[in-house]
Formats: structure tokens, C-alpha cells, sequence
């Protein structure tokens, strides 16, 4: 079935038919090489390795596709993807290829990926390269989101290198020489929708079902195998947690940017991190993709494309469900939007130092999140300086320039309106244990991202941008406190 279209280093960029994977060869960069970065939280504590392990002038190339570990068997996985709504058929592994699979000295068992480790059957048109900038930011942003505890790949490693790789990347036809760079990173599982979409697509029942058996061995280990109605049970386990993992990245102000079925984890992780972005002044149409012309997956619009995805997801689930199955997972689905907005609720609750519920909640919420959009008060910091200030202090409404997003949200005209039913809110609780919980929901953020973070920022400096600062920024500022989160200057908006 091989349709030959390019061989590079013995891999062939052809369709592949009857296959989850395909085998192939790691292509290594040109040296020199420079291991920019690493996470000592997913060295440790994940991989069980010792920091001196870096030091060995191997760790390099084992790391950047130059040399495999004893017995690996490099993998390109196929799989196809709705892409801005339209199925765009095989896409598959183009750039990356899966190393293997390591069980750490707590039983967990990951799955090891280089990306940017050159041309796979899955190629297609593309180099099989990632360049610095975007291989930065993933490594950035997958540790940021872990420590911010939002469910995410990790990433071991970032190698540099002096591999021409040839990108346009103000989208105005004039290629620019940058370098390659190679990220190492670990999921649970890298299976996406659509590497279930593509076997229903092509008929290919009987791998569709051994593959998606075998997820469920693996990955949901509390569905029994001999259930029948096991495939039922995990279309709803997969959307209870895509619905909290989008109300998740909400609470923190993240958008994706390409929210197609193929970067949608069955196991709802946050994966490939390419124009995503983090919104600083809450505004519901923030578009981090710049070639994203219709704002298709603007932060806004993410719950919904969520529910177009697990739609995907229950039509390739389709052929193995009997009719009454196909009844319940259209009920399941109908359940979506409120299990989204109780999560959504659950954390803003949380965010704003709420206990128990209250029927009001949902407005106050929703009354807060308008006055933000009108004025433009920064996202994070609005939130953080509500839990730094005393209510006896916001009442009055006038603040250190310290707080300055409260400084900003005071400018609308109903700012004292949403400040009453806040208070209102609140009467029955102590103003300092408000605070303190306000805060400890701040703070749940552990020093190794920090350094993972800026470690890497300072590396790289020519490479910053306001979205790859942000998640550093946030860290630092929630390690030290205000004073190390100045308001955001052109600096940082680059
Ligand atoms: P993404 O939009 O990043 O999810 O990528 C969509 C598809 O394009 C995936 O199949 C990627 O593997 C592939 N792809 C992206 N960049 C490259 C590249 N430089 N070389 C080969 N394939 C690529
Ligand atoms: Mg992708
Ligand atoms: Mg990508």
C-alpha cells in the first residue's frame, strides 16, 4: 500500500494502512550541541536519575535523537485529525518519534518522545524539525502547567543545536535560517482522538477495537475488560475529564491555540504546546494563534470546541457501540456543558476564596469576569490582588500601586456594585482565613518549576515573548510575592 513520496535516512513519507505505529530512525541534529535546558523535577522524579547524569557527555545525544537507549525501538505513531473542523486524513508523528516506555520506581509508567528528531513516515511536506523558539516554549510551558497543576506532557530536556532549519515565520513567503532544537518529552500515553478517528475512517475495525482495548488496559485500569459496556464507560470517563481539563486551563487563562482531535490526549493531558498563550486582560476572544483567522480556538470558544471533539470521538467509538450504547453516550454528551460549568464554578469559587455554594455564585462569578473584560484588569493579577487586599480596604475602593489590577477594575462604574455582593458573600466567613485560602490557592506552586522556568528564559533571551514570559513571570510572582510582578511593560509584550 506504500505510496513512496520522499526517503530521507531510510524513513519513507508514504499513507500507512493496518498500523498504530511505524518504525523509525531518529535523525540526530548537527552538532554542535547544547543541552539548554532540564527539569530537575521530571529528572528526579520521574526518570529516578541523578543530576550528575548530566554531566556525562552522552546525556546530550541520548537526549536529541544522536544515540539510542539499549533496546529502543523508535516509533512514529499514525494517526489522522480533524483540523479546524475538517477531517484533514493521516497526519500522524511528522516530527517526533517515541523512544519507548520507562516504569519509575513508583510504578508509573511513561512514555518517552523526542520531537523535532527529524522526517517520519508522517512527514508529509514538513522538515520533521522543530526550531528553538517553538521547541522553548513547549519545554516552558509543559513544566509551567505541571507546577500550575494543570494536568500536562512533561519535558526532560531541551538540546540546541546548529541544524539550519529554514521557517517563514511572519507568515509574508520569506524564509529565515534558525537553528534546530530537540525536546525530549513524557505523557502517560501520547494516544489523541484521532488515533482512534483514523482506523473508523479507513474501516479498520479490528485494530480500531485492539488499540482502544488496549488503552483501557493500560490507562483506565478501573474499567473492567470484561465489561460490556466498557466502550460506554470510557466516552464518559474520557469527557468528565476533557470537560474539567478545559475549565482547568480557563482558570488559569490558557488557550491552546489548536485545539484539533489530534492534540486532544484520550487521556486528557494538555499536549503540544505551539501557539498556545496565556491571556493577561480577561477577554473571552483572545486568539493566541496568530494564522488562526477566524478565531476558531479563541480561549472562549474552547468548551465548545471540547464538545465538537468528543463528538469526534463518540463517531469513532461508533462501529463498536450496539444501538442502545449509542443512546447512552448521546445522553453522556448532552451532559457536558454542565459538568464543564460546574468545574468552571468549582474553581472560580476557589479563586475567589468562596466556601460552600451559594446561589448567587454563578453571577458573582460572571459579574466579576464582565468588569474585567470592560476595564481590562489583568486576569491573574486581579484574582491574586483580591486575596492581598483586606475587605475593609476594597470597600474603600482606593489601593497601593502595588494593586494595580484592582486599581484598573476599580475604574468601572458598577465596581462598587460587584464589590457589595462580594462582601455580601463573605460576611459570614473571617476576612484573614479568606485571604489565607485565596492565597494557598495562589500558592500551590513548588520552587522547581521556578527554576525550570527562568533557567531557561535566561538561556535564551532573543526568544521571549509576552506568552513564553507569562507562565515564568506568574511563577516567580507567586514564589515572592507582588513585588516581583511589576504591571506588564512593552518589554514583555515584545
Ligand atoms: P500540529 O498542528 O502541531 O498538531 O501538527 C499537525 C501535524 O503536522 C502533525 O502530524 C505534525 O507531526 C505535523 N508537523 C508539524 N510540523 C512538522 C514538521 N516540521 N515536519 C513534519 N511534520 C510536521
Ligand atoms: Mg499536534
Ligand atoms: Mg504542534
Amino acid at each position: 500500500d506504500a505510496l513512496p513520496l520522499d526517503e530521507v535516512d531510510g524513513n519513507v513519507i508514504r499513507t500507512v494502512k493496518r498500523s498504530v505505529f511505524s518504525e523509525s530512525q531518529p535523525s540526530p541534529l548537527k552538532e554542535p550541541l547544547t543541552l539548554a535546558a532540564v527539569s530537575q523535577d521530571v529528572l528526579r522524579n520521574i526518570l529516578d536519575l541523578n543530576e550528575s547524569v548530566i554531566q556525562n557527555e552522552e546525556f546530550v545525544c541520548c537526549v536529541s535523537g544522536g544515540k539510542l537507549f539499549p533496546g529502543s525501538v523508535p516509533l512514529a505513531h499514525r494517526y489522522g485529525g480533524h483540523q479546524f473542523g475538517y477531517w484533514a486524513g493521516q497526519l500522524g508523528d511528522g516530527r517526533a518519534h517515541l523512544l519507548g516506555e520507562y516504569t519509575n520506581r513508583k510504578g508509573e509508567r511513561w512514555e518517552v518522545q523526542l520531537k523535532g528528531s527529524g522526517k517520519t513516515p508522517y512527514s508529509r511536506s514538513g522538515d520533521g524539525r522543530a526550531v528553538i523558539r517553538s521547541s522553548v516554549r513547549e519545554f516552558l510551558c509543559s513544566e509551567a502547567m505541571h507546577f500550575l497543576g494543570v494536568p500536562t506532557s512533561r519535558a526532560l530536556s531541551l538540546v540546541v543545536s546548529e541544524e539550519p532549519v529554514w521557517r517563514d515565520p511572519f507568515y509574508n513567503g520569506s524564509v529565515i535560517k534558525e537553528r534546530g532544537a530537540v525536546v525530549l518529552r513524557l505523557a502517560k500515553s501520547w494516544f489523541r482522538i484521532s488515533s482512534l478517528e483514523i482506523l473508523t475512517r479507513t474501516g479498520e475495525l479490528d485494530v480500531l477495537r485492539t488499540l482502544l482495548d488496549f488503552v483501557i488496559k493500560e490507562h483506565f485500569k478501573s474499567i473492567a475488560t470484561n465489561d460490556p459496556d466498557k466502550y460506554v464507560v470510557f466516552f464518559s470517563r474520557v469527557l468528565n475529564e476533557t470537560a474539567h481539563l478545559i475549565a482547568h486551563w480557563m482558570s488559569v487563562g490558557f488557550a491552546h491555540g489548536v485545539c484539533n482531535t489530534d492534540n486532544f490526549s484520550l487521556l486528557s493531558i494538555t499536549f503540544d504546546y505551539g501557539p498556545f498563550g496565556f491571556m493577561e486582560s480577561y477577554d473571552p476572544n483572545f486568539v493566541p494563534n496568530t494564522s488562526d483567522d477566524e478565531g476558531r480556538y479563541s480561549i472562549g470558544a474552547q468548551a465548545n470546541v471540547g464538545l465538537f471533539n468528543l463528538q469526534k470521538l463518540l463517531e469513532a467509538l461508533k462501529p463498536l457501540l450496539t444501538s442502545d450504547q449509542l443512546s447512552q453516550s448521546l445522553q453522556i454528551l448532552r451532559e457536558y456543558p454542565q459538568i464543564y460549568h460546574q468545574r468552571f464554578h468549582e474553581l472560580f469559587k476557589a479563586k475567589l476564596g468562596f466556601l460552600g455554594n451559594e446561589e448567587k455564585d454563578s453571577y458573582v462569578i460572571a459579574f466579576l469576569l464582565k468588569l474585567m473584560e470592560d476595564t481590562g484588569a489583568d486576569f491573574t493579577m486581579t484574582f491574586r490582588q483580591l486575596s492581598e487586599v483586606t475587605l475593609s480596604r476594597l470597600q474603600k475602593g482606593s489601593f497601593a500601586p502595588s494593586l494595580w489590577a484592582l486599581s484598573d477594575l476599580s475604574s468601572h462604574k458598577h465596581f462598587r456594585d460587584w464589590v457589595q455582593l462580594y462582601l455580601q458573600r463573605l460576611l459570614i466567613d473571617s476576612d484573614e482565613e479568606r485571604q489565607h485560602r485565596m492565597q494557598a490557592e495562589e500558592d500551590a506552586v513548588l520552587l522547581p518549576a521556578e527554576a525550570v522556568c527562568v533557567k531557561a528564559l535566561l538561556l535564551t533571551p532573543q526568544h521571549q515573548s509576552r506568552t513564553t514570559a507569562a507562565p515564568a513571570l506568574l511563577l516567580q510572582h507567586r514564589l515572592h510575592g507582588t513585588a516581583m510582578m511589576p504591571r506588564p511593560t512593552a518589554a514583555h509584550a515584545q
